[in-house]
């Protein structure tokens, strides 16, 4: 069988992705567009497949191919394998089919010797070079072949660079030194592995080319893939390419490139570039670059010649690109690229910047942003987005930009007392003590901990940006102040911090952010997804203040209002209490009229803040248990009054409500006496409700505030409840309109949370104006279980591989899924074009939102936190 496990970057191209990797078929695609792409070639992930992990070798057909290859390397580029004099050298990268930026692993300068350095640092202007170039193969290869802790190497360096500064001289170290450094990493690698370091370049290509596969199954790349749904089959192919120098002096010097500003999406030059360098400690973020314009002082051609790729890349690949490159002795290479990761900000303005160029379709910019981020655009960002100033980097845990006064205090009233100033809290750690003053500050910075640790999770609660884990970060209390290696800054001194990508830097950056309406770009983006979208997008609320945000955000109406929460109120719980417990009809009456009163005030507020869009008002739903103290709690209590008090006036009303939960106690109450058969157990609340509901509503009609009233029957499982309710409703509606002389139009649908509402939807739709489904109590019902009790089941049913999804984050296509789907059709057969709306958790979820947009629903209903981001999943749903 034929087999293509090597392909030369010049015979590939970009759609050849699958077998050469992300980075192999860019470098392939450049070299076929003339771009000065290095040559080599790449090793495919077919050839992956046949590698045997953990062997440290090739098999016998793919390692002679591999030799060939080298060999056609030598010949197109004039060099030879362990030459003295014109030595091929070069990289071996890996090249993952799906990106994954710094997981796997790469070896630089294999090919290097004793010898070969010895030789060309003899004739070179730039002899340290050359063992720096010794040096760093000593370090990859050890790390990458022998997973040897890069810290050991790395410590060794940083002695040296800071031996070199306490003696004043330039942090680039000279030959001998550089050497010396050599002599110490040969000697570590030595002590770890208790071989010599490998002087014949064929065995270090081979365990370089072998490692760098297995660096697919190491632990940190394999988590990666699980929290991105990389598969884990899919594996890396591997580059081998020429090695250029940028490291060889004043006219050379490496850096990366953006087509457009990856923070903002400005349409600008955008880049970092670090003269006399190799571009791995650039990327590593090991050194701290300058701005790309520099390039344009000294080497103007350069930068001309690189912008020109960029936008050449951009316009092939039509998206956002990601440029490495490195300057030989004034000649530009190209080393990658690939589709720049982008803030949600720049996301949208350069899908809509590209769409307005010409250079995608207006459909293609509303699918290339993630609705997932788009909430993330209003986050505060720093207006200058490079490293200039950098001190340190920590892991990113909450994001957004926070400048401010580094904060040592542990003394918590000194901390409140400069509330309303710029302050950034820096901790070791940060502990439950300092939650009440988190709050207070503009960000959080902590030394340990990771992206779970106290301090990102409350900082995430409380959308303050947050870096942690800054390890170089040095916290002395006695002298208040931290130190990041040479540079200190003490307390109260000016710190900013970027929680969006981690990093901290010194002095005050100037912070932007965005008011929702204020981001131009996000508005027409949005619009052009309402265009496009067949779903309409309302909002899941339980006050009016959240009707207001949701309006703000383009909600076409309220989907759903929640009236419990109403009935939780302090002022609500007593009274209807007082109705559902009294004894007579006389203080029941009374009990009614004061929470009629309360009713007409909240009603009042939705429809002021709906602003004449369509409400539909969900009636009483929840199990009357949770109107009372649990039962056990209520026994403690009424035994302790009565052993102090004997009996009086508050132990007899505790009597009463005890009386009443073990009357109406459930053995489910999920399940119970809920929702629609409410009016069974307490007709005269659920009347008062609707009253109170169609009073405020004639009100609103009269003026102008509202034009429907659309109300919904909760947990409804039989045509004869809509009925009943049908009943009530009609004549309560026509006693207000009688009473008020005001005619005004009203709906009622019935809510699907139960399988036989589904099932008989025909019929429900046959009686009712429109239907609602419940895509949690749904769930739940088909399922038998729970929401709240997912979580004990749900962790160990999906590791032990016996259930994939969460059928609560995403709708249960198969079960679920084929019950709302056939209770769409019952309804429509039963009546054409009855309106079907559909509320829960999964409207969060794009796949669900793309099975609800498939099956026909009219409307879905979301948290008013989802509604950009529904807004957009609706519109991709709709274009492909
Ligand atoms: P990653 O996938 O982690 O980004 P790369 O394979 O891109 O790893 O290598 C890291 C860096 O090493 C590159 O950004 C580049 O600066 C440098 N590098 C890789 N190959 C070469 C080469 N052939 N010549 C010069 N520098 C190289
Ligand atoms: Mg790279």
């Amino acid at each position: 069988m034929t087999h293509t496990w090597i392909v030369p970057l010049d015979e590939g191209s970009k759609e050849m992705q699958p077998l050469l990797g992300g980075k192999g078929a860019g470098l392939a695609e450049m070299s076929l567009l003339g771009i000065p792409a290095v040559p080599g070639f790449v090793i495919t992930t077919e050839a992956w497949h046949t590698y045997a992990p953990g062997s440290g070798s090739l098999n016998a057909t793919l390692w002679s191919e591999v030799k060939e290859a080298l060999g056609d390397l030598e010949s197109k580029t004039d060099r030879v394998f362990g030459s003295a004099t014109e030595p091929l050298i070069v990289s071996v990268r890996s090249s993952p089919v799906v990106s994954m930026p710094g997981q796997l692993q790469t070896v630089l300068n294999v090919g290097l010797t004793e010898e070969i350095v010895s030789s060309l640092a003899g004739v070179s202007s730039h002899p340290a070079s050359w063992y720096d170039a010794y040096r760093r193969l000593i370090q990859m290869y050890g790390v990458t072949v022998h997973n040897i802790a890069g810290d050991v190497f790395s410590e060794v360096l940083q002695a040296r660079r800071r031996d070199a500064a306490s003696r004043k001289r330039p942090k680039k170290l000279d030959v001998g030194e550089t050497r010396s450094v050599v002599e110490e990493f040969l000697a570590l690698f030595r002590n770890a592995t208790g071989e010599d370091f490998p002087q014949d370049p064929y065995e270090q290509s081979e365990r370089s080319v072998a490692a760098v596969f297995d660096s697919w199954f190491a632990e940190r790349p394999s988590e990666y893939r699980e929290t991105e749904g990389i598969p884990d089959d899919l594996g890396t192919a591997v580059v081998v390419q020429v090695m250029v120098f940028g490291n060889l002096g004043p006219d050379s010097g490496s850096g990366v490139a953006f087509s457009r500003n990856p923070a903002t999406g400005e349409k600008q030059p955008y880049g970092e570039y670090l003269p006399n360098s190799q571009g791995q400690d650039l990327v590593a973020g090991v050194v701290t670059p300058q701005r790309i314009g520099n390039l344009a002082q000294v080497i103007p051609d350069l930068h001309i010649e690189l912008g020109d790729i960029c936008t050449r890349l951009e316009s092939v690949y039509r998206d956002v690109q990601d440029v490495e490159f490195t300057i030989e002795e004034g000649k530009l290479w190209i080393l990658q690229t690939r589709p720049a990761k982008r803030t949600a900000l720049a996301a949208v303005k350069a899908a809509v910047d590209m769409a307005s160029e010409g250079l995608i379709s207006q459909n293609e910019a509303v699918l290339r942003v993630d609705p997932r981020s788009v909430g993330h655009a209003f986050i505060p960002i720093f207006a200058d987005t490079s490293s200039a100033g950098m001190l340190a980097r920590g892991i990113q845990s909450s994001p957004g930009a926070a400048t401010g006064k580094v904060e040592l205090n542990r003394d918590q009233e000194a901390v409140v007392a400069k509330a309303g100033l710029p302050i950034i809290l820096v901790r070791e750690q940060t502990s439950a003590d300092d939650a009440s003053i988190m709050h207070l500050v503009s960000g959080i910075l902590t030394q340990r901990g990771g992206a779970t640790s106290h301090a990102a999770v409350v900082a995430r609660g409380l959308n303050k940006p947050c870096v942690v884990g800054c390890e170089s970060m040095e916290i002395d209390l006695n002298e208040g102040a931290v130190h990041f290696g040479e540079v200190s800054i003490a307390q109260g001194d000016d710190i900013s911090i970027d929680g969006t990508t981690g990093r901290v830097f010194q002095g005050r950056k100037e912070v932007v952010s965005h008011a929702f309406g204020e981001v131009e770009e996000l508005n027409t983006l949005l619009a052009w997804a309402d265009e496009t979208r067949h779903l309409r997008v309302l909002v899941d609320a339980t006050t009016p203040a959240e009707i207001e945000v949701a309006q703000k955000l383009g909600a076409e109406g309220v989907g759903l209002l929640r009236t419990e929460r109403m009935y939780y109120d302090d002022h609500f719980l007593p009274l209807f209490r007082d109705a559902i417990l009294a004894e007579s009809s006389i203080s029941r009456e009374r009990a009614l009229n004061e929470l009629g009163a309360l009713h007409h005030e909240e009603f009042q507020a939705v429809f002021g803040a709906a602003c004449g869009r369509p409400v539909t008002v969900r009636l009483l739903d929840a199990p009357l248990d949770h109107f009372f103290p649990p039962r056990d709690a209520l026994l403690t209590e009424l035994a302790e009054g009565r052993l102090v008090h004997g009996s009086n006036e508050d132990i007899g009303r505790q009597e009463q409500m005890l009386r009443a939960i073990d009357a109406w106690r459930q053995s489910n109450p999920e399940y119970a006496l809920r929702g629609a058969r409410l009016v069974a157990v307490v007709p005269s609340v659920v009347r008062a409700q609707i009253h109170s509901l169609f009073e405020e509503a004639c009100d609103a009609c009269r003026d102008g505030a509202l034009d429907r009233l659309q109300i919904l029957v909760p947990f409804v499982s039989h045509g004869g409840e809509i009925n009943h309710y049908l009943q009530l409703i009609r004549e309560t509606a026509q006693g207000v309109m009688d009473k008020t002389g005001v005619a005004f139009a009203y709906r009622v649908g019935a809510a699907i949370a139960t399988p036989r509402a589904a099932l008989l939807a025909g019929e429900l739709a046959s009686q009712a104006d429109f239907l609602c489904i419940d895509s949690d109590g749904l769930t739940e019902s088909v399922f038998c279980l729970s929401r709240q009790d997912r979580t004990k089941l749900l962790p160990a049913y999906s590791a032990g591989g016996i259930i994939g999804a969460d059928p609560f984050s995403t709708l249960d296509e198969r079960g679920v899924g084929s019950l709302i789907q056939s209770a769409v059709d019952r309804a429509r057969s039963a009546r054409a074009g009855i309106e079907i709306g559909l509320h829960g958790t999964h409207t969060q979820d794009a796949a669900s939102i793309r099975r609800i947009h498939e099956w026909g629903l009219d409307s879905v209903s979301c948290h008013v936190s989802n509604l950009l981001a529904v807004r957009l999943m609706a519109a991709q749903a709709a274009i492909d």
